[in-house]
């Protein structure tokens, strides 16, 4: 399988190259050339699987042959193996036909170890085998900053620069990034928003004389490899709830619409999806989009959700370009007006064609904390702001459900324990890991919102 650009601009790449490369060189994000599709007998054989299987199952015809069998089945098992429940996912019926399943298992307590913890280990595997060095740089909201450093800790081939917004992070998501003390992780606190961030690694990438000498990988859920091990928890959910002879809906927690857009391609890989429901917050760009139409930027406002306070969703640009049958040529249209005038509408035919699938709902700080409260009090189990809010729009949109829905919890409660304090008066007790986390040394940067002061340091740390 190749990887081409959504810009169709760009050579393709095979898939080992696809791993380390960032935005492909005319600006776009790399995707398969086609997609492996299975068949209705083909996801019922799959019931049986293991977590580890599945993902082998579903993921082998993405990486093809540049990783051998045996090795990428022990690359998931390890992988996986750094969770602490013994499901991996597990699902949990909270009313009737509305189901969540549990991506919180991970090492950092969030849905992102599971495609982080994976590609750590595929950029390790592949970089010991051709002994070559690389710089990761990385922007993130929250969570992806720690699943980052916690899937490349142990690699002697890599050094990490991760950004992240001071002061808009919890402390526990910033001390579980800044308490990695080994030497090839930096990070970086920048006085700006996450969008300011991820704007600043988008230009490192795009400027050939920034480390010249230096290989650049990006590990945002740009990384097509992301989105691949996310497709899996999607048939995982699914097969447990009948698929391929019932039809599942889903509602995701979004902000860079990375976890969302591998539900898109579950469903196009042969997965039974009926909705999938994009769950905002007041940052509700994607929502304005699928409710009228109208993808455009506004300022970004601090939420109880900080890993959704996004307002340009990277990935979007992936459903934009299957949505305009994968013609390059008109998401380049489509992009550099959103670039000069931060707006963006698509033609009917494609709004329409977007609307068969996604539903949208937006759910702001005060309706969060009632879902947390709520959900609490009918069923003991406490949501997360993020998760909560996909529980809410799942509930909002189909209230008598007549099928499955899940909502996929995308981060421990523990580790927003302001919000919980908030919804239900009560401070849940830290989990042991957490208590040494809160009084281990920290060690980070702080750096103003300015491109060149950032990347002085990474020249001068690297
Ligand atoms: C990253 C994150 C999200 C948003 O996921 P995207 O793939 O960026 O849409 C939602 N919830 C939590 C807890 C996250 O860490």
């Amino acid at each position: 399988m190749k990887y081409v650009s959504t810009r169709g601009n760009a050579p393709a790449l095979p898939f080992e190259e696809v791993l380390t490369a960032g935005l492909a060189p005319d600006g776009g994000l790399y995707v398969p050339d086609s997609l492996p599709h299975f068949s209705a007998k083909e996801i019922s054989a799959m019931a049986k699987l293991s977590y580890g299987e599945l993902a082998y199952t579903i993921m082998a015809p993405f990486v093809g042959d540049a990783i051998p069998e045996k090795d990428f089945r022990e690359l998931i098992a390890k992988a996986y193996g750094s969770f602490r429940h013994s499901a991996i996912a597990p699902l949990k019926l909270f009313e009737k036909n509305q189901f969540v399943l549990e991506l919180f298992h991970g090492p950092t307590l969030a849905f992102k170890d599971f495609a982080l913890q994976l590609l750590g280990r595929m950029l390790d595997y592949n970089l010991s085998k051709r002994n070559q060095k690389i710089v990761i740089l990385g922007a993130t909201s929250g969570d992806t900053g720690s699943a980052a450093i916690s899937g490349c800790v142990d690699s002697k081939f890599i050094q990490l620069f991760m950004l992240f917004p001071d002061g808009r992070v919890t402390d526990i998501q910033r001390r579980q990034m800044t308490t990695v003390l080994a030497p090839h992780i930096h990070n970086i606190a920048v006085a700006g928003t996450f969008d300011d961030c991820q704007n600043h690694v988008k230009a490192m990438f795009n400027d050939a004389t920034f480390l010249p000498n230096h290989k650049k990988v990006a590990v945002n859920s740009i990384n097509w490899a992301r989105i691949m091990a996310q497709i899996v928890y999607y048939f995982w959910a699914g097969l447990h709830l009948g698929a391929p002879h019932r039809a599942i809906s889903f509602s995701v927690p979004t902000g860079n619409f990375g976890d969302i857009y591998a539900g898109w391609i579950a469903k196009a890989m042969g997965l039974p999806i009926e909705k999938l429901i994009v769950a905002t917050n007041r940052n509700d760009i994607l929502d304005r989009f699928f409710k009228a139409n109208d993808y455009s930027q506004k300022g970004v406002e601090p939420s109880l959700s900080p890993s959704m306070d996004i307002q340009i969703s990277s990935n979007f640009e992936r459903l934009l370009f299957d949505l305009h049958k994968r013609d390059g040529k008109k998401i380049v249209t489509l992009m550099e007006s959103f670039k000069t005038t931060g707006a963006l509408k698509v033609e009917d035919s494609v709004y329409k064609q977007a609307k068969e699938t996604f539903l949208s709902h937006k759910v702001d700080d005060d309706a969060t904390l009632e879902t947390m409260r709520n959900t609490f009090e009918k069923t003991g189990e406490l949501l997360d702001p993020h998760s909560a809010i996909g529980y809410r729009a799942a509930t909002k949109l189909f209230a008598n459900a007549d099928h499955p829905i899940v909502t996929l919890a995308t981060a421990s409660p523990a580790k927003f324990r302001d919000a919980a304090v908030k919804a239900i008066g009560i401070e849940a007790p830290l989990p042991l890991h957490l208590k040494e986390l809160m009084a281990g040394k920290e060690r980070f940067t702080q750096k103003p919102n300015d491109l060149q002061e950032i990347q002085k340091y990474i020249v001068g740390a690297v």
